[in-house]
């Protein structure tokens, strides 16, 4: 018994270390991505808010660069495939047919005590408040849509909601799109945007906050074909997080939504996750959702939404297949996956690397800034005119960062540090030769390159590895 009993023990603290293992980690890459100017908490100076967040300068350049990377691949990369950007807010009756008037809630359960709110089906027990212990209400759907009015007077004739996801809006220009483009089922509508969720638990980070932004793809099939497609795209969207933003396979996996997770119209579901410090989350989901929508907006609109197919001369409502993600759990997952610490440094060359060093070894394609333009020192003129030139020539090319402040290796960590996968070092041997130091963010490997062949040797490496 007592064996039991300390072996139980034991278990416990294993699983405890390993939770708070864990959960240090999230945490310090949460106060690195504030440090470094990665993302704020919205309205800082006012205490924030609670579910928002701000992207910071290097933030914004990533975020931009994983909608491009998202962008090309779903939209202009695919000859059958168009772009979208409808607007946030619409008509309320779409969300009427779209059933998130009725159905977009989550279970609410509030403490009889303390009075906290919690989502019900997140709490261990459902009877009992985790923060005070006292009994709990008798849990009540919560609609997570955000409301506001159209026009002066605030009356329920003039309510809107902010939307909740982008997907309706792509349903609702369908046929716009149907009469408009020469597209052919199978096609896809795909659209970037923000959507709005009035999460009863926001949390994680920017892991669930209440204003977000989604990148979805609703792909128009003839009904039969509908699991071929939903495969190929469950494929095509786990290469893009491996190939295109270089996330760790390892680190990502799929899973089947049981039927009774599925909405009652939908045929499939798949979730990529991601192997977050707090646990395998998902970041996007792939659903195949038959004719669902479509029909839905036909019969509530009054417009006809059917497909002549032309070959066979039938008419059909198409099915769809919708790969749907989050800019934010993405970016979240690419500083997970791209952080590390060394302790000691990577370098033995001067004293201060013996600190210990942080490291961002993002994808280069998509890193927030491409290349550190570092004179070798900032009181001699013609090294400074000489950087400042490197600069304005590469910066047409790459988004670049000149910095003169501090010794070379503090200021190649600075770089390490914020994922920059070039720094060019401009020295003496520059204004005699007309070449530079290149230096590699992962392998620190330095080589001398002459100026006027930085910009293909750049480009070869970022692209081409
Ligand atoms: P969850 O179960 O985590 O609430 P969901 O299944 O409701 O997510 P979807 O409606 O499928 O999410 O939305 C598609 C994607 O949008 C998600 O995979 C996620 O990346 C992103 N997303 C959804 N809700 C949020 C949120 N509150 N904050 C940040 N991103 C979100």
């Amino acid at each position: 018994m007592k064996l039991v009993f300390c072996y139980m023990s034991w278990l416990v603290s294993f699983f405890l270390l390993i939770f708070r293992y864990m959960e240090n980690t999230f945490e310090k890459i949460v106060s690195f991505a504030k440090r470094r100017g990665f993302i704020f908490q919205s309205s800082d100076i006012y205490g924030g808010l609670g579910g928002f967040y701000d992207f910071g300068p290097l933030g914004v350049e990533l975020k931009r660069n994983i909608k491009d990377s998202w962008w090309r691949a779903m939209v202009q990369k695919k000859d059958d495939i168009v772009g979208l950007d409808s607007s946030i807010i619409m008509n309320p009756n779409i969300w009427k047919a779209s059933g998130h008037t009725e159905n977009f809630t989550d279970p609410l359960a509030e403490c009889t005590g303390c009075h906290k709110r919690f989502r019900a089906d997140h709490l261990e027990d459902p009877k009992k408040c985790p923060e005070c212990g006292s009994k709990m209400m008798e849990s009540r759907n919560f609609n997570l849509m955000f409301q506001t009015f159209i026009g002066p007077v605030e009356d329920s004739a003039s309510i809107a909601y902010l939307r909740p996801e982008t997907a309706q809006g792509i349903f609702v220009n369908y046929k716009n799109i149907l009469d408009t483009q020469r597209v052919k089922v199978p096609f896809g509508i795909a659209q970037i945007g923000k959507a709005f969720r009035n999460e009863i638990t926001p949390g994680n980070f920017i892991f669930r906050t209440r204003e977000f932004e989604q990148m979805e793809m609703e792909y128009f099939v003839k009904p039969g074909t509908e699991e071929r497609f939903f495969n190929e795209w469950v494929n095509e969207r786990m290469r893009w997080y491996v190939e295109d933003l270089g996330i760790k396979k390892e680190n990502l996996r799929l899973r089947k939504h049981e039927k009774d997770e599925l909405a009652h119209y939908a045929k499939d579901c798949v979730d990529i996750e991601y192997n977050f410090p707090i646990g395998w989350s998902e970041i996007e989901g792939i659903a195949s959702r038959g004719d669902f929508d479509l029909t839905q907006h036909q019969k509530n609109s009054g417009q006809d939404l059917t497909y002549y197919e032309e070959a066979t001369k039938e008419r059909y409502v198409p099915y769809t297949i919708e790969p749907s993600c989050g800019v934010e759990r993405t970016l979240l997952a690419i500083l997970c996956d791209a952080y590390e610490e060394i302790d000691g440094g990577r370098s033995t060359t001067t004293e201060a690397v013996k600190e210990k060093e942080f490291l961002l070894r993002i994808n280069k394609k998509i890193s927030p800034i491409k290349v550190a333009i570092l004179p070798l020192v900032k009181n001699k003129e013609d090294i400074v005119n000489k950087a400042k030139d490197v600069y304005e020539l590469l910066k047409k090319n790459f988004n670049c960062q000149y910095d003169e402040i501090g010794a070379i290796g503090r200021r190649y960590r600075r770089q390490d540090e914020i994922g920059t996968p070039y720094a060019i070092t401009i020295d003496f041997e520059t204004l005699e030769k007309g070449d530079v130091t290149l230096r590699d963010r992962d392998t620190m490997e330095q080589k001398r390159i002459k100026i006027e062949d930085l910009i293909s040797t750049i480009k070869k490496d970022m692209y081409e590895n």
